[in-house]
């Protein structure tokens, strides 16, 4: 079957390019898909803008695209079992992990269908009683939207959703190494009923078909889901045409623990925050920041337990961990670690690929720990994206708050305490768009998430979310007017 959706009909692309999607556990064939260019974005954003500018979907009310994401999310978990195994061939992350990815793209997508359903704009006192005046919430147009291969289906997801609820017509643009369960969720909301050419897809490379949507007139706001380099170069391509531009960058996230936090609860979730899905989480907790007279003991008891992670097959039930996406990826972790040993951090384990044959055609890589790291070391302050740990020790509240916000990033970040005052001095004095208290990686539908400083531009989930798919637009009626005799009375 072909793999790029345009104006309602699977097709190829145009000039008949294809690409071989691979398991980063063995390297194996998962699928060729369709590999699409320039012209296949021109035709997807001329069917987005037509069925925008002159389609029915214009016309569907709030509770009627509310209906369509409700369908949405009855068909992700009719086909739950399916995507999550998707999701771990391309990526390689755990079955249970695909699963829950799952189960918390429903939650968004039901979410916002409830949000659509009420938003109904609001009345505005203009103080006269001749002036009715009214904000309506009304879609931006056409939007591109960009995602990476982290979370394939879940960042994707986290625009498509409140795009439809908010009324845009769109175009998908999955990371080429991770394409997988986009088409698949494309599959289901034409399955759910959306017109022809309100969700739109293609397939292909960062550089062409991403360059392409950002560069075109004809595209009212990009949101995009990635690096902090790519983020650079689409906002000052958008500023071209002026687009609206939303951007959930990296993270550079400190994990702050304190003596008198829970030891267990905060090593488990300190393992928990820096090695889920291998470290590629923009939100991972890869700089550990811990008070100086627990130091010694948190991290012997980390070290003994990352030691123990068994990686693998993410189809294996007990793998806990798979491996990295790509070689070109490990061979960047890689050079992170040579960059940390070069800066004088002290490697305590891992820092290599493992040993076991099994496996060796994998792009795995072990847990890896840094301890006396500095703020200003480069594995310190660069967002590594795989499994390595930074570790820095404070004397006082005040310098824990300082080191976490010594980043030019402002993601997220976890403080564990048993003082609830000392939790919130933390939590207020952190410059991040999440701060996780005695806990580690948990987000909700209805809360904002995104970035401070370099993380981002803007907000996803949430109310916030919605908006950055919304235009408002005031309506002012005079329902008494006069001749006012300006001029040439
Ligand atoms: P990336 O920036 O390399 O690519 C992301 C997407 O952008 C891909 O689809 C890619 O094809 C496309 N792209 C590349 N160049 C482009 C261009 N010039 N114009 C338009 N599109 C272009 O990122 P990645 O390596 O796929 O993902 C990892 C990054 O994503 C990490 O930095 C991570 O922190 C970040 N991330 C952030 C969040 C968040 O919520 N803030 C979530 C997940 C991942």
């Amino acid at each position: 079957m072909p793999t790029l959706f345009l104006d309602g009909r699977w097709t190829s692309a145009s000039a008949g390019g294809t690409r071989e999607v691979v398991n980063p556990y063995d390297r194996s064939l998962v699928r060729t898909v369709d590999e699409g260019e320039e012209t296949d974005a021109h035709s997807a954003v001329r069917a987005a803008r037509r069925a925008f500018d002159h389609g029915q979907w214009r016309g569907w009310t709030a509770r009627r695209r509310a209906r369509l994401l409700r369908r949405v999310a009855e068909l992700l978990q009719r086909d739950r079992a399916e995507i999550a195994r998707l999701e771990t061939l391309d990526t390689g992350k755990t079955l249970v992990e695909g699963g829950i990815d799952v189960d918390d793209v429903t939650g968004v997508f039901e979410y916002y269908a409830a949000q659509a359903e009420s938003d109904p704009g609001r009345l505005v006192d203009a103080g006269n009683p001749a002036v009715r005046s009214r904000v309506l919430y009304e879609p931006v147009g056409v939007c591109a939207l960009i995602a990476p291969w982290n979370y394939p289906l879940l960042q994707m997801s986290w625009k498509v959703a409140p795009a439809l609820a908010a009324g845009n017509t769109m175009v998908l643009k999955p990371s080429e190494l991770t394409p997988l369960t986009t088409v698949k969720l494309v599959e289901l909301v034409a399955e759910a009923g959306a017109p022809p050419g309100v969700v739109n897809l293609v397939l292909g490379s960062g550089t062409t078909v991403g360059a392409a949507l950002v560069d075109s007139p004809e595209v009212d706001l990009v949101s995009f889901t990635g690096g902090l380099d790519t983020g650079r170069a689409i906002m000052s391509a958008a500023a071209r045409t002026v687009k609206k531009v939303a951007l959930e960058l990296g993270g550079k996230n400190p994990n702050i623990v304190f003596a008198d936090a829970d030891f267990e609860a905060a090593v488990d979730y300190a393992l928990l925050a820096v090695f889920f899905h291998a470290g590629q989480v923009c939100s991972a907790g890869t700089r550990l920041v811990v008070e100086e007279s627990v130091h010694e003991r948190f991290v012997a008891e980390l070290v003994a337990r990352a030691e123990r992670i068994r990686l693998g097959n993410g189809l294996d039930p007990d793998t806990e961990s798979g491996p990295l996406v790509s070689a070109e990826h490990r061979e960047k972790v890689e050079s992170y670690v040579d960059i940390g040993v070069a800066e004088g951090a002290r490697l305590l384990t891992g820092g290599r690929r493992p040993d076991d044959p099994a496996l060796a055609q994998g792009f795995f890589y072990l847990p890896t720990v840094f301890d006396g790291c500095r703020s200003d070391m480069r594995v310190v302050q660069e967002e590594t994206f795989g499994p390595i740990l930074s570790v820095e020790r404070f004397p006082d509240a005040e310098s824990a708050v300082r080191i976490g916000n010594d980043t030019t990033y402002g993601l997220a970040a976890g403080v564990w305490t048993g003082d609830a005052r000392k939790a919130e001095y933390v939590a207020r004095g952190l410059r991040h768009g999440t701060v996780w208290i005695n806990d580690f990686g948990p987000y909700l539908p209805q809360a904002e998430w995104g970035g401070f400083k370099r993380s981002g531009v803007g907000r996803e989930l949430g109310r916030a979310g919605l908006a950055e798919y919304q235009e408002a637009k005031h309506i002012y009626e005079n329902t008494a007017v006069e001749p006012q005799r300006w001029f040439a009375r």
